[in-house]
């Protein structure tokens, strides 16, 4: 996935590049799964989703938070979610409640993965100060450090003069600044496989590359389960399936406060304050006036034998922001996973009203893996897919694609977090636009939105991440071209619900 012009940890990519510290399908049934339901609304079956806010409780002023309000985490079983909930919980609060359409790790979070890039330090300031706390949590938690492979990354550039020049110029400030004093100029192929033996047979004519030592990956679903647990441990309540699900917040009869939320099954879970963290899904959920669009993008793998598992062992992350990216493979399956990299696929669904508008409206809505398991990517991924390993590990190039599926994401114009109270609605709070880059980020997100609501972000957070105008016009939100739509590509429905596509 193209994550260049995120500008939440550097200047130019979220990942890959130098100065960045951001920078398969289980199918979970929804049904059988452990709920525990709060209080059952009498005229639960009789909702419709009006457009405008249910006004069913009383009004009621709103509270002031303490360890003992009811926080409800909704998608909490997804990355910004899970992490929500496990901050709140270590900062003391008795009565956080995650909900969730599936069980965490929800099969449907974009996190539901082998592994994700992670590491690498950024200059300074709080972006600096935010990528340390991320690293001290993959380094030093314990719920978190087991998960962390810190391999290195080659992060590759070739063909196009101005992006070897790119990569040359935040390895020169990397330098200047002192954060990059490890990092190392790959000056030719020769050199890049020097740092990754596993590409001697690849075609890196021309490629420059940079070294960054303290960067690498993440079993990123692996993560997901260990937060989980740390949750049950905590104490928190998980309520997954039908009565997790949300369906819309519950205001109060003024209108102003959100006092809970309604799930798909009619359950009203009361709350004092509700963290909405559904990731691609939030923009179809509330009405965000355009401040995210969700976007998906492919993976796949290949299947390696033990002997090969064996010889790929530590390798370091390669990501070519032309070609795509790949990552060490999974020790116990052999899987070793590989994406390609374009500008996303929206899937535009007509008058879609989210809860605030009744104006029906064009919204780009996630179809997920979880739930119809026999999507698989559209045939030009899979041929980019093909592209990457015939050019950079053509010893697998017949090797077949498994485990091809599309992962969700939400974009904003700037690709800096939405994480803000809904200036409509008081104790809704946002905590979405991953942008792409935000896995990474999962030992720490959680106490930036824990700051959220105890009032404590600073202003310049508030400033980068409040409420604003969209100003991207073709939804990029990392320049390159606009996405294309899913419905003008072919090759990734097998079959399955075509009319709903
Ligand atoms: P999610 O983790 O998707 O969580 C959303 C949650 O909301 C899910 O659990 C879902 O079940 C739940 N939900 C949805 N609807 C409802 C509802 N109605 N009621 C209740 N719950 C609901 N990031 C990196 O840092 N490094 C990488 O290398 C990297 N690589 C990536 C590769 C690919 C192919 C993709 C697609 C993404 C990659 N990312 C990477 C991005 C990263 O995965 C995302 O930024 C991050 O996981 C998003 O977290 P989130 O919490 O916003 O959403």
């Amino acid at each position: 996935m193209s994550c260049y012009g995120s500008p939440l940890y550097s200047t130019s990519s979220c990942f890959p590049l130098v100065s960045d510290a951001l920078g398969l399908a289980q199918s979970h049934s929804p049904h059988n799964l452990s709920v525990q339901s709060d209080l059952k609304s009498p005229s639960a079956t009789l909702h419709t989703t009006p457009p405008l806010p249910m006004q069913s409780m009383s009004d009621e002023k709103y509270p002031p938070l303490t360890h003992q309000s009811r926080i409800i985490v909704v998608g909490g079983g997804g990355t910004i979610g899970s992490s929500t909930a496990l901050h709140l919980a270590r900062r003391g609060y008795v009565n956080v409640v995650v909900l969730d359409e599936f069980e965490i790790p929800s099969a449907q979070s974009a996190g539901f993965d082998l592994n994700k890039i992670a590491g690498g330090a950024v200059k300074e300031g709080w972006r600096g100060q935010l990528s340390g706390e991320i690293m001290k949590g993959w380094r030093e938690d314990p719920v978190f450090s087991p998960y962390y492979h810190e391999t290195g990354r080659v992060t590759g550039a070739h063909r196009f003069p101005e992006k070897i020049a790119k990569l040359r110029a935040a390895y020169d400030s990397a330098k200047a600044d002192g954060y990059g004093k490890n990092y190392e100029w790959l000056d030719s192929g020769e050199a890049i496989v020097s740092k990754i033996p596993q590409l001697a047979k690849g075609n890196l004519k021309d490629w420059k590359g940079l070294w960054v030592p303290d960067s690498g990956w993440v079993a990123a679903k692996d993560t997901i389960s260990s937060v989980g647990r740390e949750l049950s441990r905590l104490g928190v309540q998980m309520i997954f399936g039908p009565s997790g699900k949300f369906k819309r917040p519950v205001l109060s009869a003024s209108g102003k406060v959100c006092v809970g939320v309604e799930t798909a099954d009619g359950t009203i879970h009361k709350a004092d304050r509700v963290i909405m963290a559904c990731g691609a899904w939030t923009p179809s959920l509330i009405d965000l006036k355009g401040q995210c669009i969700s976007k998906c993008w492919v993976l796949a793998h290949i299947q390696l034998t033990s002997e090969e598992v064996k010889s790929f062992k530590n390798i370091p992350v390669l990501y070519d922001d032309q070609l795509g990216f790949f990552i060490e493979p999974d020790e116990e399956t052999g899987l070793l996973k590989l994406c390609n990299e374009f500008s996303g696929y929206t899937r535009i669904l007509h008058s879609q009203t989210p809860f605030g508008t009744s104006h029906p409206q064009d919204i780009s809505v996630p179809r997920s893996h979880a739930v119809h398991p026999t999507d698989t990517i559209p045939t030009e991924g899979l041929d980019d897919i093909k592209y990457l390993i015939s050019t950079l590990l053509p010893d697998f190039q017949d090797r077949p694609l498994v485990g091809a599926k599309m992962c969700w994401c939400t974009d904003t114009a700037d690709a800096e977090w939405l994480f803000t109270e809904d200036p409509r609605w008081r104790g809704l709070f946002l905590t979405t636009g991953d942008s792409g880059h935000s896995f990474h980020t999962i030992p720490y997100v959680g106490s930036e939105v824990a700051d959220l609501l105890e009032g404590k972000m600073s202003a310049e957070k508030q400033k980068a991440w409040g409420w604003r105008k969209p100003t991207d016009p073709n939804g990029t939100g990392r320049g390159g071209p606009p996405p294309k739509d899913l419905t003008d590509v072919l090759g990734w429905t097998n079959g399955d619900d075509e009319e709903e596509v």
